[in-house]
């Protein structure tokens, strides 16, 4: 058995369905041969011992096709703030959101039972135990739902299981923080009665709420409101890197209390004291993070939020394939295999367990 096996990989976030819906150089990349281009594909999900995770279904902004602003190394001086993009058009945000979703459904039907749309946690457990990878339907912003959320119903009947309230934009939702080095993450306003409404449908039905991206005023009004555990599914410590887009003291605290749970991202930008877009970034920055995560709020409550095929990877990890590395280098930091299941699939199944309800 190899150590793929043995500890299965879930991971909180990628956004690799983009480059096949909407591939920036007009061609979908391969997904089920090995190539060396973005960080994931199947072969390379094998060979890192990657089981699963949140597959992200994203609506880049209509002026740019560009999801993610830091995909260029190189591109942002030490201190930066990139200005919010404008809030998305309902129809043009349901269009592509529904791309998004075929793309993850012809890939599970294309991949002969090799990859699996999962709606219940049973489902997930039951993948893993397969080695079948097991895919969550995640949309990173509510942009293509509508606020009165008949889309919400329908999403969830087709496989939504989590849903990022915000991006790094407004929506009729809620606020998301602009990506800014360095910055509080308290950068605006809170949810809207619209919002409000939003997260009370997700608890009823049993979607995750992703708070990775939202403003504090949101996450605050979240956590008052949601009876689910807090998740932040990409994010780091601000008080390690502060970075907009990561978590204050007292938020890690909240999600603590909410028995929630950090997927560390992996993005440099996100985890360097300078906050530099620079790849010759060591391994040991992402146990950094989940060092300092792990002794303020817990070992239960921090796993992987990789980012891949949507941020800049430390070198050393490279891509999808490199996740052994980051295991040793865990190990090297005084993981025992005890504590490496809690992160790497264990943790994450706990707490999808009890915010799906099933
Ligand atoms: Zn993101």
């Amino acid at each position: 058995m190899t150590a793929g096996n043995s500890l299965p990989i879930f991971d909180g976030h990628n956004d690799s369905l983009q480059s096949i819906y909407l591939p920036k150089t007009g061609k979908a990349r391969a997904f089920f041969e090995r190539t060396a281009e973005g960080h994931i594909d199947l072969p390379r999900m094998r060979e890192g011992g990657f089981a699963g995770g949140f597959f992200a279904v994203f609506v880049p902004s209509q002026s740019s096709l560009h999801g993610f602003p830091g995909d260029k190394p190189g591109s942002r001086a030490a201190v930066y703030e990139i200005p919010l993009p404008a809030a998305l058009d309902l129809t043009y945000a349901r269009k592509i959101a529904i791309r998004g979703m075929a793309c993850l459904f012809r890939l599970e039907t294309e991949s002969r039972g090799q990859i699996k749309v999962i709606r219940t946690a049973d489902e997930l457990s039951a993948a893993l135990e397969q080695g079948v990878v097991a895919a969550v339907l995640h949309f990173e912003g509510a942009e293509a739902i509508d606020p009165e959320l008949d889309a919400l119903e329908v999403f969830y009947q087709a496989g939504l299981r989590s849903l990022g309230l915000a991006w790094s934009r407004p929506n009729v939702f809620a606020h998301g923080v602009p990506f800014k080095f360095p910055g509080s993450p308290d950068t605006g306003p809170g949810l809207s009665d619209a919002g409000r409404q939003l997260v009370k449908a997700c608890n009823r039905l049993g979607i995750l709420i992703d708070l990775a991206h939202i403003t504090e005023k949101g996450f605050w009004d979240t956590a008052g409101i949601s009876h689910a555990p807090l998740i932040a599914t990409h994010a780091g410590a601000h008080a390690l890197c502060p970075s907009t887009r990561n978590l204050t003291d007292k938020q890690l605290d909240a999600i603590r209390e909410t028995d929630g749970i950090v997927g560390v991202n992996f993005h440099v930008g996100f985890l360097r004291k300078d906050g530099r877009l620079e790849p010759d970034t060591p391994l040991s920055e992402i146990v950094r993070h989940i060092d300092y995560i792990a002794r303020r709020i817990g070992i239960g409550h921090v796993a992987f939020g990789s980012d891949f095929d949507g941020a800049v990877m430390p070198l050393d990890l490279g891509d999808v394939a490199g996740m052994p590395k980051l295991l040793d280098s865990l190990r090297d930091h005084g993981y025992d295999e005890d504590a490496l299941r809690k992160i790497t699939h264990e943790n994450w199944i706990r707490v999808l367990r009890k915010t799906w309800k099933r």
